[in-house]
C-alpha cells in the first residue's frame, strides 16, 4: 500500500500538523491500495499562508513568463500520462485505456486550450477610441480555493488550476478524498515544472474539514467548486460570511430528445454515453425522451446496448466499463433501481446485484427503465450510475416540458434530422449546453448549468475570466 499521507505547501511535500489518516479503496477489488492524511485547520492555513505570500510575485509576473511554465507543465504532464492514468484507475475505478485516454486525455486537452486561448487573452481592451477614455482591465483575485469530485479527477483540476494559475491568482487544491491520487501526481507534476514555491498547494482532506476551513478562510477570494448540488449549497451558505466569489459546477440530469427522423446510431449513441464511465458523469443523457412512433424499437436498442456493455475490471484493458466509485455509491444505485422497480418502471435490462460471476468489487449492471414518467425518483434524482430511464413523448411541446421538468439544467441532447427543429430546440431547453446529433461541444465553448446545475463556465475563454475580476477604468487622457 503506498503511504500517501503529506501534503504539497509552499513547494515542498510536508507532514500533517496532526495525524488523520485515511485509506484509499480501489473499487475494483475493494482493496485498500493508499494511505492518506487528512487535514486539518493548521495544514489549511498553512497552505493559505503560502499562497498567499506568493500572490504578490505571481500575479506581477508577466503573462507570457506565467503561459511558459504551464507549457512546461503540459511537458511534463505528458510524460507522467502512464502514472495519471494508473493513480486513476486504482482511485476511481476508470478502466485502464480509458483513464489514459479520455480522464488522463483530458487533462492535456484543456491544459492546450488553455494555452492557446491565453495567447489571444487581451487584459487590458479599450472600449472605443473617443475620450474619455475608458478601458475594461482584468486582474487576478487572489488566493483561489479549488474544490473537485472524484469523476473525472483531472478533467476538473486542469480546468481549475490551469486557468487560476494563467490569470495570475494563487492557489489551494482540495481534491476529493476518496479519489485524491491522481492530484498527488499532478503536484508532483507541477512540482518538476518547477513554479515558484507557494504558487500550487494540495492539501488533502474531507468536506466538513478542509473543503470548509477553505470556503470559510478569510485570505481566500474565491471558490472553484465542482460536485453535488448539495455540497455547492452548503459552500455557498459558508462563504456568504467572507462575501467570496464562487462558482459552482453541479448535478445534472439530462435529456436526450429522440425524434422520428433521427438517424440509425442515435439511440446506441445515447445509452453508450450514459453508461460511460460507469455512469459517473454530471453531463450523462440519462433520460431518453423519444417520439412514440419509434419507441418500441428505441427500448429494444438501447436494452441490447445495456446486455452488450460488458462490465469489468479497471485492470485490465479493453472497451468495458469499470465498477462505480465506491460502496457508498454502489448502495444508493442499488437502492434507486429497486425505487425505480418499485415505483412501477419497466426493467427492460440489468437490475440489482451484482453482474452474474462477480464477488467483490464495486459493479453495477447496466440497466434500463422503459415506461418512465417523469415524475418517478429514476427521473428526478441524479442517480450518478449506468442507469438510463426512457419516456415516450408525442409532441415537440411535450418532449420540451418533460426535458425541463427538472431542477437540474446542465446538458440536453437532440437528435432530429430537422434543422429548423434544432434551431427551436437549441432555445426553449433549459440548460447550459444543448448537444445535437452526437456532436460535442467546440473547444472554445465553455462548460457549466443552469437551475440546480450551477452558475459558472469552466474552460475557453469565459473559464479562464472565471478566474478574474474586471475593472472599468476611465477618464481624460
Ligand atoms: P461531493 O459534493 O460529495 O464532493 C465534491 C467535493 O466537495 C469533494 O472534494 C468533497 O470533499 C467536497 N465537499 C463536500 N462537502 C463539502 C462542503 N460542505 N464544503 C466544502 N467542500 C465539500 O461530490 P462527489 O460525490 O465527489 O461528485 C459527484 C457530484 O459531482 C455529482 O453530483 C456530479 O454531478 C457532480 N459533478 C458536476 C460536474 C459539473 O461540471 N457540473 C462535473 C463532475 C461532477
Amino acid at each position: 500500500m503506498q503511504d500517501k499521507r503529506k501534503f504539497y505547501i509552499n513547494g515542498q511535500w510536508v507532514d500533517p500538523v496532526k495525524a488523520n489518516d485515511l485509506e484509499v479503496i480501489d473499487p475494483s477489488n475493494e482493496e485498500p491500495v493508499a494511505v492518506i492524511s487528512l487535514g486539518g485547520q493548521a495544514d489549511t492555513d498553512a497552505a493559505v499562508a503560502a499562497a498567499k505570500a506568493a500572490f504578490p510575485a505571481w500575479s506581477a509576473t508577466p503573462p507570457a513568463e506565467r503561459l511558459a511554465y504551464i507549457e512546461k507543465i503540459l511537458e511534463v504532464y505528458e510524460k507522467r500520462a502512464k502514472d495519471m492514468a494508473a493513480a486513476i484507475t486504482d482511485e476511481m475505478g476508470a478502466p485502464q485505456d480509458m483513464s489514459l485516454d479520455d480522464q488522463t486525455g483530458a487533462g492535456s486537452y484543456h491544459i492546450k486550450n488553455f494555452i492557446t486561448a491565453f495567447k489571444d487573452f487581451q487584459f487590458v481592451k479599450p472600449l472605443g477610441d473617443h475620450a474619455p477614455s475608458s478601458m475594461i482591465a482584468w486582474e487576478p483575485v487572489g488566493v483561489v480555493g479549488l474544490i473537485t469530485p472524484w469523476n473525472w479527477p483531472m478533467n476538473q483540476v486542469t480546468l481549475k488550476v490551469i486557468p487560476a494559475l494563467l490569470a495570475g491568482d494563487t492557489c489551494v487544491l482540495k481534491p476529493s478524498e476518496i479519489a485524491p491520487l491522481s492530484s498527488m501526481v499532478f503536484a508532483e507534476i507541477v512540482d518538476e515544472a518547477g513554479l515558484p514555491p507557494g504558487v500550487f498547494n494540495l492539501v488533502n482532506g474531507d468536506g466538513t474539514g478542509v473543503g470548509n476551513q477553505l470556503t470559510t478562510h478569510p485570505d481566500v477570494a474565491m471558490i472553484s467548486f465542482t460536485g453535488s448540488t448539495r455540497a455547492g449549497i452548503a459552500i455557498s451558505k459558508a462563504a456568504a460570511d467572507t462575501l467570496k466569489k464562487v462558482v459552482l459546477e453541479l448535478g445534472g440530469k439530462g435529456a436526450n430528445l429522440v425524434f422520428a427522423d433521427a438517424d440509425d446510431q442515435a439511440v446506441i449513441r445515447g445509452a453508450t454515453h450514459c453508461f460511460y464511465n460507469s455512469g459517473q458523469s454530471c453531463n450523462a443523457p440519462t433520460r431518453m425522451l423519444v417520439e412514440r412512433s419509434v419507441y418500441d424499437r428505441a427500448v429494444e436498442a438501447a436494452a441490447k446496448v445495456a446486455n452488450d456493455t460488458a462490465v469489468a475490471t479497471a485492470h485490465q484493458p479493453g472497451p468495458h466499463i469499470g465498477p462505480v466509485v465506491s460502496k457508498q455509491q454502489w448502495d444508493k444505485i442499488q437502492g434507486l433501481i429497486q425505487q425505480g422497480i418499485d415505483e412501477g418502471a419497466r426493467l427492460v435490462a440489468g437490475g440489482t446485484g451484482l453482474p452474474e460471476g462477480v464477488n467483490r468489487g464495486y459493479y453495477v449492471r447496466p440497466t434500463v427503465f422503459a415506461d418512465v414518467s417523469n415524475d418517478m425518483t429514476v427521473a428526478q434524482q441524479e442517480i450518478f450510475g449506468p442507469v438510463l430511464s426512457i419516456i415516450p413523448f408525442d409532441t415537440e411541446e411535450e418532449a420540451i416540458r418533460i426535458a425541463n421538468d427538472t431542477p437540474y439544467g446542465l446538458t440536453n441532447y437532440v437528435q432530429t434530422q430537422d434543422g429548423q427543429r434544432r434551431n427551436r430546440l437549441a432555445r426553449q431547453l433549459q440548460a447550459g449546453m444543448v448537444e445535437m446529433n452526437g456532436v460535442s461541444r467546440g473547444a472554445g465553448s465553455a462548460f457549466g448549468g443552469v437551475k440546480m446545475s450551477g452558475r459558472a463556465r469552466e474552460g475557453g475563454l469565459s473559464g479562464l475570466e472565471e478566474f478574474m475580476d474586471s475593472k472599468a477604468i476611465s477618464g481624460w487622457d
